[in-house]
């Protein structure tokens, strides 16, 4: 009798957690493309030799019977100088994150990439004694077919931006899924393409009862990048991803999306608003996990009781 409110309590029940898998540090000079650093210094802090602080943060959608992780980190391939160099202090973090969340790496059930820089999915994959295996053994792997191609070939640019070890390895273990088209690749996830980063970025936009959550990873890659200018100086297409971001944010403005920011320090959410054609931090939001809980069991107990109400006297 209880079926269909249980069926419908899996179907419409979403929680989101943060996960962090790190931090690394940046030259304030990569970090921007068109302004004095004097000025992105006022707005995101910058320490010792002009290094700012960047978070490597992944989200957890548990929705229905699918626990979905979105981003991987940078896992533990790299050498000493490497981890040193980019601030690295431990390639661990996300297992930590994991097991203090209450989930196991098998439960894993999808691993969403947005995109291949080795920042992102390289922690996808882990070096054992003996060799490659896939960190999360149940997961499908998902990302962008064109992104995924334009990694096999990239560019002198971008190259060292890709660990072609750990990507073949995932293409090897045939459990990695290229998307082509857009819409809705989970119940109440959708997927967009961007290209202005890399060719082929795909962002989750995750819908729950009454909001919208997007992971804007290389789009937005943190709350100072909201201005229009403020783009960092890795991204492939400049100018697409100034066109792609303007676009992005006023409708994020106008539908009040929740933005999560993977690599932002400081600020892990936040929306914006639209000022006489200026888009600029409205709210800065954390934690959200509670907020999304409570907004959706209000729904699925109003929903359950009245399906309970008629299932005994209806
Ligand atoms: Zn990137």
């Amino acid at each position: 009798m209880l079926a269909i409110p249980i069926l419908l309590l899996l179907l419409i029940f979403k929680k989101i957690s943060y996960l962090q898998a790190g931090k690394i540090v940046l030259n304030i000079l990569a970090s921007l493309y068109i302004l004095f650093y004097v000025l992105w210094g006022k707005i995101y802090p910058s320490g010792e030799n002009n290094f700012t602080k960047l978070a490597l943060r992944c989200l957890l959608v548990e929705s229905g019977d699918r626990k979905i992780l979105i981003e991987t980190g940078i896992g533990n391939h790299y050498r000493e100088k490497k981890l040193q160099n980019n601030g690295v202090t431990s390639v661990y973090e996300l297992e930590k994150s994991l097991i203090k969340n209450g989930i196991s790496s098998d439960e894993i059930t999808d691993v969403f990439l947005t995109h291949l820089h080795w920042d992102h999915c390289t922690g996808a994959v882990k070096s054992t004694d003996d060799g490659l295996q896939l960190t999360f053994q149940n997961a499908n792997i998902w990302c962008g077919k064109t992104q995924w191609e334009h990694a096999k070939v990239s560019n002198i640019r971008e190259r060292t931006a890709y660990h072609r070890e750990a990507l073949d390895f995932m293409f090897g273990s045939g459990k990695l899924n290229r998307v082509e088209k857009e819409g809705e690749l989970f119940h109440g996830i959708e997927v967009r393409f961007f290209d202005g980063h890399t060719p082929g970025q795909m962002l989750p936009f995750i819908r729950t009862a009454d909001k919208t959550f997007v992971y804007t990873s290389g789009l937005v890659p943190t709350a100072a990048n909201i201005s229009l200018l403020w783009i960092a100086s890795y991204d492939l297409d400049p100018v697409k991803v100034m066109e792609e971001k303007q676009a992005f944010l006023v409708e994020a403005a106008e539908k009040n999306y929740n933005l999560f920011f993977e690599h932002d320090y400081y600020t892990e959410c936040a929306t914006v608003k639209n000022k006489e054609s200026r888009i600029k931090v409205k709210n800065i939001l954390s934690p959200i996990c509670i907020e999304v809980l409570i907004s959706d069991a209000q729904i699925i107990n109003e929903v359950a009781w009245v399906l309970i109400f008629y299932q005994l006297f209806g």
